[in-house]
């Protein structure tokens, strides 16, 4: 392309003199679009990898975590300055809640969870696999309909992890969203009507971020997105989600060790469908409602 617009350029054609402007001021816009598009994977790859590294480094991620976070970071980037912006303000919020009444709830629900909260690759992928591929295939595509998918799963995304995060900290005796029998603090499947309405709380973020940033989906796709999506987990939490028991404690748990220290068991749900699929399926959801009702 730039090969091109130099030999253009340098030979000019006095009989081609109008094709020749034409073409020169075509591919130059080409080149600038290429030159932006640059900038931005640069920016994405510094800028995530900073950002990344630094979450690593408040233990918000992990290492792996930290890559997962640069590529997801840089690809979002990639595909347009409010894609990276909008994930970025999803991370903030999420790890910012995580960190909110960090030691209460590990003492609430740390024996139980999967996970602590420094995400790993496979969670951070979980959370924003479906974001990153949306801005990939718009990347490729430039079809409106990637927006809806995208923001729906990070508004599943965000409303899933509002849900969780202030749900175990301030909601009141949990009950599975299945049985509707009382559950202890943490897990999965088990909802509050505080957890309900900060997943209402983190869609609704998401929603404004989408409206501000001007993205052709509509407001409520947004929200009955995130919402749909943290649903779909709190139902796969309670049924699919594999089920562990640890002896030695007498406990259920999601860990496949123990914080005691002992390997758990399985005994129930789905083996291998771990807290990281059923965030997947969540964000899956969230993006095919959103892209339904847009
Ligand atoms: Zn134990």
């Amino acid at each position: 392309m730039v090969g091109g617009e130099r030999k253009l350029t340098a030979a000019p054609s006095p009989f081609k003199l109008e094709t020749a402007q034409h073409s020169v001021s075509a591919s130059g816009k080409r080149y600038s679009q290429l030159t932006e598009f640059v900038a931005r994977v640069i920016t994405g790859l510094i800028g995530a990898g900073i950002f990344a590294f630094g979450a690593r480094r408040m233990r918000a991620l992990s290492t792996s975590g930290a890559f997962a976070g640069t590529v997801v970071g840089t690809i979002a980037l990639a595909a347009g300055w409010n894609w990276g912006i909008l994930l970025v303000a999803h991370f903030i919020s999420a790890s910012a809640l995580s960190k909110l009444g960090e030691k209460r709830k590990a003492r609430l629900v740390g024996a139980v969870v999967e996970k602590g909260d420094h995400r790993d690759a496979k969670q951070v992928l979980a959370n924003g696999g479906v974001y990153a591929l949306a801005a990939i295939a718009y990347m490729l595509s430039r079809t409106n309909a990637w927006y809806a998918v995208g923001i729906g799963a990070l508004a599943a995304s965000a409303a899933d992890t509002w849900a969780t995060e202030i749900g175990t900290l301030a909601g009141r005796n949990p009950r599975s969203i299945v049985s509707g029998q009382p559950v202890p603090a943490g897990t999965s499947g088990g909802v509050s009507l505080i957890g309900t309405i900060a997943s209402l709380g983190g869609a609704l973020f998401i929603a404004a971020g989408a409206a501000i940033a001007r993205w052709p989906v509509p407001f409520t796709a947004v929200v009955l997105g995130g919402l749909a999506g943290a649903m779909a987990d709190s139902l796969l939490g309670a049924t699919l989600q594999t089920r562990r028991w640890c002896d030695v404690c007498a406990k259920p748990t999601e860990r496949p060790v123990h914080n005691c220290g002992n390997r758990t068991r399985r005994t129930g749900g789905v083996r291998g469908f771990d807290n990281d699929a059923v965030n997947a399926v969540c964000s899956g959801v969230g993006a095919l409602v959103a892209l339904l009702l847009s």
